[in-house]
């Protein structure tokens, strides 16, 4: 009964709203109005960037919405089958973890959705420990996140071996992290 008349107080204090950004379809669904505010700065800053180098071919949707996320702690979330984008209205640090998100949508544009075996069987014991000592405990996690976790410290100013970047390279990471890179030093 609790529960019931909390989920209607709840709906009638969310917000939900659809627009476009930058070509992209974005939908918004939050229980505070301010979060899309803050969100949309971000998407106007990054979209077009993104675009530059061909990450946003393919890209189906945005979707700032928690109820989209599985996992509870989890902040982002990409669809590979399809091919959308989910992030929290909240997150620690929206930039980050757009950038996070986009890069899995780059990714898997150039090595499939069903890729795993295949990664796999070019990520060993070795990649696994060298991706969580240089980029962070995250990116020893699987293929995925080492690609996501570099691309994303590298775009945002961070330094690393060049032995991480040419096993970025060997997972298939996206191309245009040096252009990513240099529009955020600007
Ligand atoms: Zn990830």
């Amino acid at each position: 009964m609790f529960d019931k008349a909390w989920s209607t107080i709840r709906s009638w204090a969310t917000s939900s709203r659809k627009m476009e950004i930058h070509g992209i379809r974005v939908t918004f669904r939050s229980t505070k109005e301010r979060d899309l505010a803050e969100w949309e700065p971000i998407l106007h800053k990054w979209l077009p960037r993104f675009e530059e180098v061909g990450w946003l071919d393919g890209l189906s949707a945005i979707h700032i919405d928690s109820s989209r996320i599985h996992g509870k702690r989890a902040v982002g979330q990409y669809q590979p089958l399809f091919s959308y984008i989910s992030v929290s209205p909240r997150p620690y640090d929206r930039e980050e973890v757009l950038i996070h998100e986009m890069v899995h949508h780059a990714h898997y544009e150039n090595v499939g959705v069903f890729s795993e075996g295949t990664l796999l069987s070019s990520w060993d014991k070795r990649d696994q420990t060298a991706f969580m000592k240089e980029v962070s405990s995250y990116a020893g996690e699987n293929p995925y996140e080492s690609v996501a976790e570099f691309a994303t410290g590298y775009i945002l100013g961070e330094e690393y071996d060049d032995s991480i970047r040419e096993k970025y390279d060997r997972l298939d990471g996206p191309d245009g992290l040096d252009t990513l890179r240099e529009a955020e030093d600007l």
